[in-house]
């Protein structure tokens, strides 16, 4: 497998089916990774850290897509809500840690509908005081896959302390992606995703994104650039 740099940071050369095969073979930590991470990573040594030592990383969001294409890498993005439930798919247990209670519920039992062959040894909201609350349960249970939907960096640095203690496990931190399988929130119509504009769509129905995406996603643009 390939790993080409965009800003000093290391993303997997594999399509969608390439980097679900790698990360059930390879199991380790899983990074999507998109400009507001790269950014913070460039000024957070300790979350670089983390990005350099992942199993895998994928590129998540037109962001990345495009700063990879400005450096002649014709490389797809991956969508992390879809990569997480595509492996879902692929596995025998699971530990679901993140988002608020009553969501976190809710995308158990709409899991447990898709995919009635998991079994889904573990979960919890994310809204945990200390982490050692739920380390030594969730080590205790050994899942196949483990998602942290806690944010980033919060799910990142969570799997990162994990690692060592599982080291047969899959873990990938899936940002929003209990909102979206609890129903709480919708993903941008198909047309929107095929365009790469599901920023846009996400920002309109949510404008306080706006300061999250602006400027961050054209800086970033123009950083790979001035990188040449
Ligand atoms: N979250 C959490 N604990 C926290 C902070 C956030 O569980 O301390 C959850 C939040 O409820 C949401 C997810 O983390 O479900 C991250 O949401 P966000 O919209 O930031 O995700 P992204 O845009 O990065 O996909």
């Amino acid at each position: 497998m390939q790993r080409v740099k965009l800003l000093g940071f290391g993303i997997d050369d594999l399509d969608f089916n390439g980097a679900i095969d790698y990360a059930l073979k390879r199991k380790g930590q899983v990074v999507t990774i998109n400009p507001e991470m790269i950014d913070w990573a460039s000024n957070h040594p300790d979350f670089a850290k983390i990005i350099e030592n992942a199993e895998l990383v994928i590129p998540d969001g037109i962001g990345v897509q495009i700063g990879l294409k400005l450096k002649g890498h014709n490389i797809k993005r991956i969508a992390g809500v879809e990569f997480a439930y595509q492996l879902l798919s692929k596995v025998k247990s699971a530990a679901l840690i993140g988002a608020k209670p009553e969501i976190i519920e809710k995308t158990v039992e709409n899991l447990k509908k898709d995919f009635p062959n998991l079994d889904i040894v573990y979960f919890h909201d994310g809204y945990f005081k200390n982490d050692e609350e739920i380390i030594p349960e969730v080590v205790n249970k050994k899942p196949e896959l483990l998602l942290a939907a806690l944010g980033s960096p919060k799910q990142e640095e969570f799997i990162y302390k994990l690692k060592p203690q599982l080291p047969d496990t899959i873990m990938v931190g899936v940002g929003g992606s209990f909102d979206v399988w609890s129903g709480e929130v919708k993903r941008a119509p198909v047309i929107f995703q095929k365009l790469g504009l599901e920023w846009l769509y996400r920002t309109v129905k949510e404008p306080k994104r706006f300061k999250r995406i602006f400027p961050t996603l054209p800086l970033f643009v123009l950083k790979v650039l001035w990188s040449r």
